[in-house]
Formats: C-alpha cells, sequence, structure tokens
C-alpha cells in the first residue's frame, strides 16, 4: 500500500522500534499527522523525511509494482512515501515468481488496460534496463500452432498485434527449420519480435535503490491487518500492522495505494463497505527446469493460446543464462500459500512440451517452483476468452485518496513502470 501526500518508506526496524500503538498515543494532536510525526523522529532518514509533515503521504505493500509506483511518487517534491511490507524483503511473493517476460503486449483488447499498459510498460522498461545496466534480452518470441485449431488462435492474436500497433510477423518452414531446428510448429508460428527477458531481482533491486535515493523508504516485517477510513477518507486513512516481534503499530495517512498482489482483495476488504467487497482466486503456476543441454532454442516457445484458458500455456522460457525452463501451468487454487509444487503437474505437462519439442528429455525434466497469479474471476487470460478480466486500478468513489490496483496478475511485471506512472496520474491529473 502506498500513502500519497507524505510518500514515507518505512523499514521494518524503523517501523518496530519509532512507531508505537495508538494507545500510548494521545489523539489531541491537531497538525493531522502527530503519531507518525513524534515517533519516527529518532530515526535520521525518516526522521528528516517526515520534517515535512502535513505535506502529502502515501504508503504501499511492496512487489514490482508496488516498488514501481513508490519509485515514481517519492520524486514529487514535497512528499514522503512509505512502502510496507509484511516479508523482510522486496518481491518476495508474485514479483519473484514468475516467467520474467518483457511480454509485447498482443494478447489483450485494443481498449484494455492490460493492452495498454503492457506495450507502454515494455517500452519504458527496455529504455530503463539499458540505461541503468539491468539485464535483458530481446529474445523475441515464437506462437507455434500444432492443429487448425491453434493456428486460428495464433493468427487471431497477429491480427490484434497489428491492430495494436505491435510487430509480429508469420514465419515460413525454411526459416524455421534454419533457426530453431528443435521447434515443431505443424500448422505454423508467429513471431513477437518485442518479447524479451528481464532478470527481475535486479529490476527490483534497481527500483528499491532508486526509491531510497528519491528519499523514500521500505518498511519490512510489517503486516497490514486492519485500516480505518477517517471521515470516509477525508481525514486520511489510519492504519495498524503488526510488526515480526507482534507489536500492533498504527499511522496515518492521506493517501492510501493498494498494490498488495494476492493480499489487495483483502486490503480492499478493509477499507471499502461490504457490497463493495471482492473475492480473490488463485490460479496456481508451477515451472518445471531442464537440466539437459539439448535440445536448444534461442527464442521462447509459447503455445497458441486457446480461449478461456486461465495461463499462456505450459511455455518454454529463457533465463538470462540461456537455461531453458517450463511453465507455468494453471492450477486453481484456494491457499495463495499453496507453494509446494505437485509431481502430478508434470505429467500433465510433458504432452503439452513435447507438442512443441519433440525430442525434450523428460528425463531431465525436474519440478522447480510455483507462482500464484492473483485474480479476480476464474476466466481466461486472453482477449477472445470468457470472462476476460482487466487489471483494476483506479480511484475509489466516495473515498479521497485511496488507490486500488486489484487482479495484477500477468502482463503486471512488463507494465510495472507503467502502472507507476498511470497511478500518479490517477492522483496528480
Ligand atoms: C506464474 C506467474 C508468471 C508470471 N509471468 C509474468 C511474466 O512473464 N511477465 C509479466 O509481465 N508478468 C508476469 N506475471 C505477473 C507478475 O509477476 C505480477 O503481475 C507482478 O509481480 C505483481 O506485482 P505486485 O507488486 O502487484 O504483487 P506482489 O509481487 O505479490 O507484491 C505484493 C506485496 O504485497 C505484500 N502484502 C500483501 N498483503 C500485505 C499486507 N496485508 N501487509 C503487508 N504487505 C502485504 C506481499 O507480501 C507482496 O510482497 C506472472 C505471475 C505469475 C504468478
Amino acid at each position: 500500500m502506498i500513502y500519497h501526500s507524505i510518500s514515507v518508506n518505512v523499514s521494518g526496524y524503523y517501523f518496530a522500534h519509532t512507531w508505537t500503538s495508538d494507545r500510548s498515543l494521545s489523539d489531541d494532536d491537531s497538525d493531522g499527522y502527530p503519531r507518525l510525526h513524534r515517533r519516527v523522529q529518532a530515526i535520521p532518514r525518516t526522521a528528516q523525511l517526515l520534517e515535512h509533515a502535513g505535506l502529502q503521504r502515501r504508503r504501499h505493500t511492496c512487489g514490482v509494482v508496488g516498488l514501481a509506483i513508490a519509485r515514481q511518487l517519492a520524486s514529487r517534491e514535497g512528499t514522503s512515501t512509505i512502502l510496507l511490507e509484511r516479508h523482510d524483503a522486496a518481491g518476495t511473493e508474485t514479483s519473484s515468481r514468475n516467467s520474467e517476460v518483457i511480454h509485447a503486449g498482443i494478447y489483450y483488447g485494443t481498449d484494455s488496460l492490460k493492452a495498454k499498459l503492457c506495450i507502454r510498460g515494455k517500452q519504458m522498461m527496455y529504455d530503463l534496463c539499458a540505461k541503468q545496466g539491468i539485464p535483458h534480452r530481446n529474445t523475441k518470441k515464437w506462437i507455434v500452432a500444432q492443429n487448425e485449431e491453434q493456428w486460428n488462435a495464433a493468427l487471431g492474436t497477429h491480427k490484434l498485434a497489428q491492430t495494436l500497433g505491435v510487430p509480429t510477423r508469420l514465419v515460413g518452414r525454411e526459416e524455421a527449420q534454419r533457426r530453431e531446428p528443435e521447434v515443431q510448429a505443424l500448422a505454423g508460428i508467429v513471431e513477437s519480435e518485442t518479447t524479451g527477458i528481464v532478470d527481475s531481482h535486479s529490476l527490483m533491486m534497481y527500483l528499491q535503490g532508486d526509491l531510497e535515493d528519491r528519499g523514500g523508504d521500505c518498511a519490512f516485517l510489517t503486516n497490514v491487518t486492519g485500516i480505518e477510513a477517517l471521515n470516509g477518507g477525508r481525514d486520511g486513512y489510519r492504519i495498524t500492522a503488526v510488526s515480526a516481534d507482534g507489536t500492533q503499530t498504527s499511522i496515518t495517512a492521506e493517501t492510501l495505494i493498494n498494490s498488495a498482489g494476492n493480499g489487495a482483495c483483502a486490503i480492499n476488504n478493509m477499507v471499502l463497505p461490504r457490497e463493495r467487497h471482492r473475492t480473490p482466486h488463485y490460479a496456481k503456476g508451477t515451472y518445471f527446469s531442464y537440466s539437459a543441454s539439448f535440445p536448444k532454442t534461442s527464442v521462447l516457445v509459447y503455445p497458441a493460446t486457446l480461449p478461456g484458458h486461465g495461463g499462456l500455456g505450459t511455455h518454454l522460457t529463457l533465463d538470462l543464462a540461456g537455461r531453458i525452463r517450463f511453465g507455468p501451468d494453471v492450477e486453481w487454487v484456494d491457499d495463495p500459500t499453496d507453494l509446494k509444487p505437485s509431481p502430478a503437474r508434470l505429467q500433465q505437462a510433458l504432452p503439452e512440451i513435447k507438442a512443441y519439442l519433440p525430442h525434450v528429455d523428460p528425463e531431465a525434466i525436474s519440478l522447480d517452483y510455483c507462482g500464484i497469479r492473483p485474480k479476480l474471476g476464474r476466466g481466461g487470460a486472453v482477449n477472445t476468452g470468457k470472462g476476460f478480466q482487466d487489471f483494476v486500478i483506479q480511484k475509489e468513489e466516495g473515498f479521497p485518496g485511496f488507490i486500488n490496483l486489484l487482479g495484477i496478475e500477468s502482463p503486471g511485471l512488463t507494465s510495472s513502470l507503467a502502472i507507476a506512472e498511470m497511478v500518479e496520474g490517477l492522483l496528480y491529473r
């Protein structure tokens, strides 16, 4: 979550040692931010930030999206930003359990936030990575079809990409054989030329460092357990959090930004009335590592996505060292902490992998890790899929200063810098 006004980043250490519960604080301070101001003075960096008491504050939880938003807002003059995170480091949930693909933005409808933010975010990501030396590569991606139904789906994606102005092209048999002899595509190939990969950990390290350079702070080991909209949010938001040692703390801020990933619906439900509560859905994805050096590819390989599929199919991605990994698949679960890979998933994934990589060695494929997509429904992942669900990024009516980000699944990593730009726009324009 982010409080906007003073944007304050507080680490768990600061939080536990400098703030205290409401019980020990007087309620008669009148500057609007008495508790926070008084308690953080012992901490040089934060105290310095809070010299701006009375100015704007923001607060958010921190995956790659939270970090990008906090960094964006922290550069605003006369504000301070606090980033709240229940773990002891940034990006340990969904942001470190994904495919690290810089998506091109070709699967979503022209009017969708997913398309707009992915296309804009991709460009911003390539520019930032090039400028800051963050490891990345424009690998390109092949969408491969094995039959007529898949080919029609691939062509549909190609057509949509043309409408969106994103470069894609058809790859002929001779070119396919020359470039990627191990990849099988019986019915055809569409190439996405702007797809790539990024080292998401380096990216997050950069974002966190830059956030701090801009005057922001992170409050780690700070689990938000309650939020009260004071006078309907007009007097700000009182956030209650529990630190690692069980200490309960409470702070008040003018602006609150919910970018809590799989915890975002819970935060939403703390703030908004019952009729505006949201139910989270969790789509677990299991990854499989590949230890053999053959077969190899230099492009990412995705099966054509059929309408209604909750993900993009068990695809082949590469890390920056060129190692292959397969996945993620889609498995609906009830528990967002259910991150244990299940051996049964491997058996289901094998035929999908063999369809496009027939010489793959099954003995070299092993269960790797899982990630959980924060979903708002169990619909399809692409535009043509039944029940397509766009990102929700909005000001909440009747709750001034509260910006809500829900369902930030893929392509959230790619879109993160553009989402940050959008949130700043919602607050300031
Ligand atoms: C399997 C999988 C593959 C993906 N592949 C890609 C890809 O290749 N390319 C791409 O662009 N996107 C991909 N994504 C999507 C991308 O990973 C996410 O959109 C992105 O990481 C979301 O970032 P976030 O900051 O919103 O959420 P998170 O990273 O989940 O961060 C939210 C943070 O909020 C914290 N939090 C939650 N509740 C509380 C609370 N009450 N108090 C304090 N802290 C709290 C959590 O601890 C967490 O650290 C993939 C996702 C998955 C699951």
